[in-house]
């Protein structure tokens, strides 16, 4: 059956998004340096300044937000919680600001632990880790601990497969409705299974006022010259540069290709306002001539 046909994409869609990002987790922060010329700092950077997190015009003796609470979906090995947290609690002086790091994948969830190490002891404090599919929010776990993200599958002592991928049957908590202030996702989006469904599930778990702010590679279509040098950067030296600095030629060919495929400014604008969510203006901005775009949504 046609439902049968698309339950198998999606399962297959997620084992194989599963072994890449296994396979990447140690090797992740050098090579997006890499393949983007450490652009990719700048989008982070500047996605981060947009949302201003924590800022309040008020003296942070009187706070009338509250608590805010951010929740960092897809967020790997932490670079946007990391600024999320310095720009809240260091620029805007707004120690109240914590943020959850979710991610499907405990092999990247667990360097973002260990990288978070080095952050100031009250930020440490305001950080925490979840297991979950974006796409189900209501099922979700602390993180569990894992061996190494070097090593992408162990045995546990029945010898059981031991597997980086997060398994829903294993949930023991979950994130409820109404509960998340901000909800960010960078470079996380385009490898879900079902974008429809991950967004409605942002749309549930945010409060009403609440903020759904995305940063994704996009369409650079307006310049043919660009374009057409990008294109031959992305399929052609990045599967390369992957072999060759991470002996891992199919994951970056992998990685390509889901740029490649994901919808444009204007379609993804259109999925998220189909989801409930109200944008301003266009609904999104784009980055380096469209390379990257961040798209933002309210729920009303
Ligand atoms: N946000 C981080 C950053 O900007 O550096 C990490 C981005 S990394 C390219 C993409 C992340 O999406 C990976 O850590 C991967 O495990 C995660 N991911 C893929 N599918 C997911 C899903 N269905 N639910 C949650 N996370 C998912």
């Amino acid at each position: 059956t046609h439902f049968g046909f698309e339950t198998v994409t999606e399962a297959e869609k997620r084992e194989r998004v599963a072994g890449v990002f296994t396979s990447v987790a140690e090797s992740y922060d050098r090579m997006n340096d890499l393949m983007s010329f450490g652009w990719h700092r700048v989008w982070k950077d500047h996605f981060v300044a947009s949302l201003n997190p924590g800022f309040s015009p008020l003296t942070s003796t009187s706070d009338p937000l509250g608590p805010q609470h951010i929740l960092d979906i897809a967020g790997g090995t932490g670079d946007i919680a990391f600024r999320l947290l310095h720009t809240a609690h260091v620029l805007n002086r707004n120690p109240s600001v914590r943020v959850t790091i979710s991610d499907i994948n405990r092999a990247m969830l667990t360097v973002g632990k260990q990288r978070s190490t080095l952050l100031p002891a009250p930020q440490q404090a305001a950080l925490s880790f979840v297991e979950a599919n974006a796409e189900n929010l209501s099922l979700t776990r602390p993180l569990h601990p894992y061996p190494s993200a070097a090593e992408p599958t162990t045995h546990d002592n029945q010898g059981n497969q031991e597997q980086a991928f997060f398994d829903p049957s294993t949930a023991t908590s979950s994130i409820p409705d109404s509960s998340v202030d901000l909800y960010t996702v960078a470079f996380g989006i385009r490898n879900f299974s079902n974008i429809p469904a991950a967004l409605r599930e942002a749309h549930r778990v945010l409060k009403p006022g609440g903020v759904f702010a995305c940063l994704e590679f996009s369409k650079a279509n307006k310049h043919p010259l660009f374009n057409a040098v990008y294109k031959e950067w992305s399929f052609r030296a990045i599967p390369l540069i992957g072999q060759l600095v991470a002996a891992d030629r199919d994951s970056y060919q992998y990685l390509v290709e889901s740029i490649e495929r994901f919808p444009s400014q204007a379609e993804f604008r259109d999925m998220i306002v189909d989801a409930g969510f109200v944008v301003a203006g266009e609904g999104y901005e784009n980055l380096t001539g469209g390379v990257a775009a961040i798209h933002k949504g309210m729920k009303p």
